[in-house]
């Protein structure tokens, strides 16, 4: 399967990306092991320089809105001390597609891009993690003036998340 964007593909930025979500990857594993969930999200300005980063921590801090990419805006709005983050022209790079939730919070949050690693679709049939009903996401970020591209490096990603799996590792959902 080859990249996902709402955009013509510009190399440079796609090669940026690839660099950035593999260390998202391997620091997710790592992660992993202390106890975080297998998502990873890190906000960069334009520069290069990093704002924020988070590993999602729904388990370990008992919430369920806590996930990698809700941490990072958080985190990068407080360090801004601002609600809206258009300004800066914030990139978000993550593991993984954005769920359903993330999305609304991207969108509030003013992010300019989103780069991600495995798609929804993989990430639910590799865990059983229910990533929830997005139709059409990329249109309409596209339409707000939102860039994404996705399925970067997702092989590498797949594999982080197949061994967290087979580590027996929580797969946080609610009971239906
Ligand atoms: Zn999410």
């Amino acid at each position: 399967m080859s990249i996902i964007a709402n955009e013509e593909i510009d190399n440079a930025k796609l090669e940026n990306a690839r660099k950035i979500i593999i260390d998202l990857q391997n620091e997710t594993k790592i992660n992993v092991d202390r106890g975080k969930g297998p998502f990873t999200a890190a906000i960069f300005d334009d520069n290069g320089n990093l704002i924020a980063k988070s590993s999602n921590c729904v388990v370990e801090l008992k919430c369920s809105n806590e996930h990698a990419e809700m941490l990072a805006i958080m985190i990068a709005e407080e360090k801004f001390n601002n609600y809206d983050l258009s300004k800066y022209n914030l990139s978000l790079y993550v593991t993984s597609e954005p769920c359903i939730m993330c999305i609304g919070g991207i969108m509030w949050s003013g992010i300019k891009a989103v780069y991600y690693g495995v798609p929804s679709k993989r990430v639910e049939e590799i865990t059983g993690f229910d990533e929830g009903f997005k139709p059409g996401w990329l249109e309409e970020f596209k339409k707000r003036g939102i860039t994404v591209y996705g399925n970067i490096e997702h092989e590498l990603g797949e594999k982080v998340l197949e061994d967290y799996v087979k580590a027996g590792k929580p797969i946080y959902k609610p009971d239906r």
